[in-house]
């Protein structure tokens, strides 16, 4: 039963939730099992969010690991983080027909990566360790690039010439974080370049710029995202820095526990770039049906960047509208 009246309310973040690069990587597979049909390969979780993931594996998809647990021949996607080149090299050797869904943001970090390396510079490449984009980008020059996994890691750095050295990141971190271990890199090395632009992609800083806004007026804050999405496990560590009381990462309105809303007034609410909009419409009827019923959007940009889908994909695309007409 809804009660009515109770003053509490939700503070709704806005953007949240899907951003162009996970778009595009999510109607890429749609369309690939659309044009060949099931099955379809794809390495790596397509984007990293549970539901998603479930989503595809009913229309079809099968994730895998790794390029030789596709079978010869067959169509396999890579997933929105990227992947180094040694892995189109593999899918090559299978003969396996590969859709590269890389976010276009992430390609260009790969670009850079590739230039600077290419003009002999040692590149410190701001990330967490393991994370598939990191892999993906340290793969396109893995001798001209050293990880620097946050402002602690800074200090065990060595270069060959500090006068010729540029930082680069993965595009999910924390701003504020990214900043503090730069700002530390370049105690030690003043002549640190910075990339061209900036890496950190819009949906990640957007995203954490309008949960500061709320932060402070917030109880507590829930972050709709899996555990595995750096910037939904980011959303969590900004809130918190920001004044939230709390702050808390689920995948599902049912892992809300109802002792975080003991006492809370207003709860702030979010999304990760890889999380469908329909997650956070179910955390807010949850609410609802707990006397959150006040529900305020907090607007502070408006998303509208669109990206096309792969080459390879639309030119099958068309070759088969051709077909049939
Ligand atoms: S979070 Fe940023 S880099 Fe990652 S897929 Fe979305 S737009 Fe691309």
């Amino acid at each position: 039963m809804i009660e009515a009246g109770t003053g509490k309310r939700v503070l709704l973040a806005k953007p949240r939730g899907y951003c162009a690069g996970v778009d595009r990587a999510v109607q890429t597979v749609e369309e690939a099992l659309k044009l060949y049909g099931a099955p379809i390969y794809v390495r790596k979780q397509i984007v990293h969010n549970k539901h998603v993931v479930r989503t595809l594996e009913a229309k079809g998809a099968i994730f895998v690991e790794e390029n030789e647990e596709v079978p010869e021949g067959a169509t396999v996607i890579f997933s929105a983080h990227g992947v180094a080149p040694e892995v189109y090299e593999q899918a090559k050797e299978r003969s396996l027909k590969a859709i590269d869904a890389t976010c276009p943001l992430v390609t260009k970090v790969h670009q850079e990566a590739k230039r600077f390396a290419a003009e002999d510079y040692d590149i410190l490449l701001i990330g967490h360790e393991g994370h598939e984009e990191v892999i993906g980008t340290a793969g396109e020059a893995p001798e001209h690039i050293q990880l620097v996994d946050g402002p602690e890691d800074a200090d065990r750095i060595t270069v060959r010439d500090p006068n010729k050295v540029v930082w680069l990141s993965q595009t999910t971190l924390s701003v504020d974080e990214t900043m503090e271990t730069v700002a530390r890199l370049k105690k030690r090395l003043p002549m640190l370049q910075s990339p061209p632009s900036d890496d950190i992609c819009y949906a990640t800083s957007n995203r954490q710029h309008v949960v500061k806004e709320i932060a402070a007026e917030c109880d507590v804050v829930i972050v709709v995202g899996s555990r595995n999405s750096s910037n939904s496990v980011r959303l969590v560590e900004v809130a918190l820095d920001a004044g939230a009381r709390a702050g808390h990462l689920v995948d599902f309105a049912h892992e809300i526990d109802d002792a975080w809303l003991a006492g809370a007034q207003t709860v702030g609410l979010t999304s990760g770039a890889s999380v469908p909009d329909e997650l956070v419409q179910e955390v807010l009827t949850h609410l609802a049906e707990r006397g959150y019923t006040d529900v305020e959007e907090v607007v502070t940009a408006n998303e509208r960047l669109t990206f096309s889908l792969p080459q390879e994909l639309k030119r099958d695309m068309k070759a088969a509208a051709a077909a049939r007409s």
